[in-house]
């Protein structure tokens, strides 16, 4: 990256990174080059691309085209890394990060509000092959010392954190991993590259779960992890042995999704705060937990460390249970109900932090619907949930 390119606005980089001309021809966008064989020329080129697999060069399938490069050097430098890989899931990127980074004998930190299925894999796989984990309250900041181990090896953060959004200090967690030798992986997958850079807050590895807001248009799977210049090789090794590799079709859509993100990002952003705002002074409303309203633990981190909040946060009611929420959430007119989120379209999900939470008690007066908040007009959202939360108070009158 050039000096020149460096001082250009994100906006602007989100624009020109990795459209390099040797990749797209004199068009705008990288070919969808489609490979598992590449072809030789000669005994002699085959020898030398076998020397440095891992550079840019034609070589196999499984390395990449200019359309999966193209995405990682724009991920790269929008993230501010040494490298990014590419991986088939969101899940498969952190998940093959943490292998990339533990061995038998290690100990991890994980944040307890971490993403459900990162949690899973290290009570499961992590476990199996004798690296063990402990979770850690997601406001420890500095006071995370005081769960370090011997062993303890890297930790592994998310900020704000699923569900309930708490935002984490990431600059006081990583002055403790340098200090104890430990390495630093930030989930920053809420915040995309354009409203934070874990690795400038210190962080030695950035995942994304390219599948929400990079790709932004609910059509495809895909994880990314970016690290700086100590972490990348083992990342690199790691994705390789695990033959980690995403199709180009996949990453020509999630760069095209990429392009616009800016735009899309603004719009999510007053949206969903006109939304929250409006929730927040509803009867049926107990708390809207999102990073941008002070009563949101962690508020003053994220002020200090975030440009700008996106369109996912969360609502908790003030009475019944998760089953309750079903004459609402079973008649929204706009609000859809499921998994993943990041896309133009506007979703709600009941869910409950209870079963994933170890290390603090999540304790709420009713339950807790995640919303998802799209590029929809805000009037129109605003009476979905409007006679959404009517139909809850009706149905809980009766009961
Ligand atoms: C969705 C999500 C993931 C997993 O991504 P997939 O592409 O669904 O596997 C990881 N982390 C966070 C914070 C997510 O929201």
């Amino acid at each position: 990256m050039s000096d020149n390119k460096k001082s250009t606005k994100i906006e602007t980089r989100l624009i020109t990174d990795g459209r390099r001309d040797e990749w797209t021809h004199g068009i705008v966008n990288p070919p969808v080059y489609r490979a598992s064989t590449c072809l030789f020329d000669s005994y002699a080129t085959m020898r030398e691309r076998a020397k440095d697999p891992a550079a840019r060069h034609l070589y196999y399938g499984r390395k990449g085209t200019p359309t999966q490069w193209s995405l990682e050097e724009a991920l790269t430098d929008l993230e501010g890394g040494a490298g990014t890989k590419l991986y088939p899931s969101g899940v498969a990127a952190v998940n093959s990060a943490i292998l990339g980074l533990v061995s038998a004998g290690d100990h991890v930190l994980m944040v307890d509000s971490a993403y459900e299925p990162t949690r899973a894999f290290a009570r499961s796989i992590l476990q199996r092959f004798g690296v063990e984990t402990s979770f850690y309250d997601p406001m420890a900041g500095e006071n995370i010392a005081a769960d370090f181990r011997e062993n303890t090896k890297l930790v592994v953060a998310e900020s704000p954190g699923s569900l309930t959004f708490e935002v984490q200090d990431i600059p006081a967690i990583a002055a403790v991993c340098r200090d104890k030798g430990a390495w630093l992986l930030v989930d920053n997958t809420w915040a995309t590259p354009l409203y934070c850079n874990p690795l400038a807050l210190g962080a030695d590895v950035s995942v994304h779960a390219v599948t929400k807001y990079i790709g932004g248009h609910s059509d495809l799977m895909m994880g990314s992890v970016t690290a700086n210049e100590r972490a990348y090789p083992l990342i690199e090794k790691a994705a390789f042995s695990l033959g980690q590799t995403v199709s180009p079709d996949d990453a020509f859509l999630a760069s095209r999704g990429l392009r616009t993100l800016a735009a899309r990002l603004k719009i999510h952003e007053e949206k969903a705060l006109t939304v929250a705002r409006w929730l927040r002074e509803r009867p049926e409303v107990a708390k809207v937990l999102h990073p941008a309203f002070e009563d949101c633990r962690g508020h003053a981190i994220w002020k200090r460390d975030f440009k700008g909040s996106t369109g996912l946060f969360s609502v908790i009611l003030k009475d019944g249970t998760d089953a309750d929420t079903a004459p609402m959430v079973d008649h929204m007119r706009l609000f859809r109900m499921g998994f993943s989120w990041g896309g133009y379209e506007s979703l709600i999900l009941p869910s409950n932090p209870a079963g994933s939470r170890s290390a603090t008690h999540w304790a709420a007066p009713g339950p807790l619907l995640r919303l998802h908040i799209g590029l929809e007009d805000t009037d129109d959202l605003i009476a979905d949930l409007a006679d959404g939360l009517d139909r809850y108070r009706e149905h809980m009158a009766r009961k």
